[in-house]
């Protein structure tokens, strides 16, 4: 089943008296256990497609269906805690909280959507263990390498246990040995927990472990591989 499907999907922008067709009718699919990357030069449309599937920009025109729910219709509100409970996400940056402690920054996502329990800390807990933090837990970000910050920041997108992925070039502030394992782990957290993963990435060398890749290209993506 796809757990993400963007069907026909268009965006303008406004600007002035002009528009500026960044998508033309995009469509994709992403099943459950698949990382899928998309590949295309700046300002050819990734940010907005990945913004469109995160439920983040409003589409012009198309569907959008994540785990099964279309999206299209949901007012301001209710897509604020699909999107809490439905996906998690990845940036160019690991965007950590500056005083929050490592296992902190993943509880924060609960305490979002209501209480922490017992059994989140333990998930918490468990989730760095498998990203080689376990001895990391009390850490402030300032002390954590740019690496492990990362790996914190995939942790915390982990953490809802959400069905779908979406990262932002999550390799863009590592080296190579770094990114590499960054990958890796988005496509086995796919395959293991059957989670639709996607990525927009600029670096060829990650498209290795991916299932799919797509390109963008002025707008328009087509599948790659
Ligand atoms: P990419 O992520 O591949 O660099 P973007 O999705 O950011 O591409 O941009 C696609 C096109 O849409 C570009 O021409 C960009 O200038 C334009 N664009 C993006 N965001 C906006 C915006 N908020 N207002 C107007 N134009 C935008």
């Amino acid at each position: 089943m796809a757990l993400l499907s963007l069907q026909n999907v268009s965006k303008s922008y406004k600007e002035g008296a002009s528009t500026v067709q960044a998508l033309k009718q995009a469509t994709l699919e992403v099943e459950a256990g698949e990382l899928v990357a998309i590949i295309g030069p700046s300002g050819s449309g990734k940010s907005t497609l990945l913004s469109i599937a995160g439920a983040l920009l409003q589409m012009s025109e198309g569907t959008v269906e994540i785990n099964g729910r279309n999206i299209v219709h949901l007012s301001a509100k209710q897509l604020a805690s699909f999107r809490l409970k439905e996906l998690g996400f990845i940036l160019q940056t690991s965007n950590l909280v500056p005083y929050l402690n490592v296992l902190d920054q993943l509880l924060l996502v609960k305490k979002m959507g209501g209480k922490v329990t017992k059994d989140d800390k333990e998930f918490a807990k468990q989730l760095l263990t498998e990203l080689g933090l376990s001895d990391k837990f009390k850490k402030m970000p300032n002390e954590l390498s740019g690496g492990e910050r990362q790996r914190v920041a995939i942790a915390r997108a982990f953490m809802n246990n959400s069905k779908v992925i979406l990262a932002d070039e999550p390799t863009a502030s590592l080296d190579s040995k770094r990114a590499l394992e960054v990958v890796k782990l988005l496509a086995k957290e796919a395959k293991e927990r059957n989670k639709a993963a996607i990525m927009v990435t600029h670096d060829e060398r990650m498209l290795q472990f991916c299932d799919h890749v797509y390109r963008m290209e002025d707008g328009v993506l087509m599948q790659q591989s």
